[in-house]
């Protein structure tokens, strides 16, 4: 079987470095906010081109986290977008925030821009733009809005690590860029964390304090914070694997043109654009009989994966919360496959996915 993730294959290349890596935490004897995370976040804010980064527990505190810093006014309306993981909307319910969904782009997948502005109102505050499978939104006439509206923006980086829009990485547009390091992930850890981007000192500082309990100094507390520090082990191996991030990133990405070049026939594939550099967190493609093809591909060897089979606003968590028809989103859900590409898997593996497909 070709799997659609193995995790224990892709991170095979880095236990050694791993187990050295947890040998000095263990040593140290220093275990929360010590200088594995310390030298993690130098590292990534460094990788991503950000002034500051700050490590969290998991991609949804780091968005939670971000939309807090601003204190809203509870009931302030923020935009995001209708395709997307349920994480990006309850971040904003549980910021004590109202989620106004934009529909995607049928084509990019990612929030539509020319539909964001007919969903701002007198109390909208914010936009989370979610750069969907490594590939970033369209930053330049999403950023012209919200210096129009005066909106804030949070970047949802969990799928993105790397990937460039102009040149520019994802994470350093908005006010703050939100990275969850979940083991899936494109810089996955073996266990939850996540990491905030910011070029601002004060908005740095007030992620800070909210991950550690609202505290600044020991036993001083700022403001009604959080327990949501990026865990010293896991900044360890998290470091180790970043060295090698831009490896990972081009192995997916050979990957990838193996795929755009060899799929034939009524499949939708991923759309490719100069100003776009994609990092393929999953490579989507679309088929009507979406379902009759996983299981063809099931019974030809392949697992193929759905992201996301729901979309949130068919969750019943959120069916009292989210309101309004999202057809484009839907359409996405329904039809969407995603096709092994992780680090672990190999080209020649892709061209036997693609051989099967092309029998469908
Ligand atoms: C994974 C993911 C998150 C949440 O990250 P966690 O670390 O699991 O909390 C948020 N948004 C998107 C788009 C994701 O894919």
């Amino acid at each position: 079987m070709i799997d659609h993730e193995n995790l224990r294959a892709s991170n095979a290349p880095f236990m050694r470095d791993f187990q050295e890596a947890f040998a000095d935490v263990l040593e140290s004897g220093w275990y929360i906010l010590g200088n594995s995370v310390t030298s993690f976040e130098i590292e990534f804010g460094s990788y991503i081109g950000s002034r500051h980064c700050i490590g969290v527990a998991n991609g949804l505190d780091a968005l939670t986290m971000s939309l807090a810093a601003f204190k809203f006014e509870p009931g302030s309306e923020v935009i995001v977008p209708s395709n997307t993981y349920i994480a990006t909307v309850l971040s904003v319910v549980n910021a004590g925030l109202v989620p106004v969904l934009v529909e995607p782009d049928i084509h990019t997948y990612t929030i539509d821009p020319r539909k964001i502005g007919e969903a701002i109102t007198p109390r909208t505050r914010a936009l989370i733009v979610v750069h969907l499978y490594g590939k970033s939104c369209e930053m330049d006439p999403i950023l012209a809005i919200a210096k129009k509206h005066v909106l804030a923006v949070i970047e949802d980086c969990a799928q993105s690590h790397g990937a460039s829009y102009k040149g520019k990485k994802t994470g350093t547009f908005g006010d703050f860029g939100a990275f969850s390091f979940y083991p899936t992930k494109n810089l996955g850890a073996l266990g939850d964390a996540g990491a905030v981007t910011t070029d601002d000192d004060g908005r740095a500082l007030a992620i800070r304090r909210l991950r550690n309990y609202g505290s600044d100094v020991k036993h001083y507390n700022e403001v009604v914070g959080f327990n949501s520090r990026l865990d010293e082990v896991q900044a360890a191996f998290l470091s180790v694997k970043l060295k090698r991030l831009d490896e990972i990133t081009a192995h997916k990405r050979k990957l990838a043109a193996l795929y755009l070049d060899g799929i034939k026939g009524d499949f939708v594939l991923p759309a490719v654009h100069p100003d776009h550099f994609d990092v393929y967190h999953i490579f989507s493609i679309r088929h009507p009989r979406r379902d009759d093809l996983k299981k063809y591909l099931f019974d030809n060897g392949v697992a193929a994966d759905i992201h996301y089979p729901v979309p949130p606003h068919r969750q019943n968590a959120l069916k009292n919360i989210l309101k309004g028809e999202f057809p484009i989103a839907d359409e996405i859900h329904s039809t969407t496959l995603s096709l092994p590409i992780s680090f672990a898997t190999t080209e020649e593996e892709v061209l036997k996915v693609i051989e099967v497909l092309n029998t469908f």
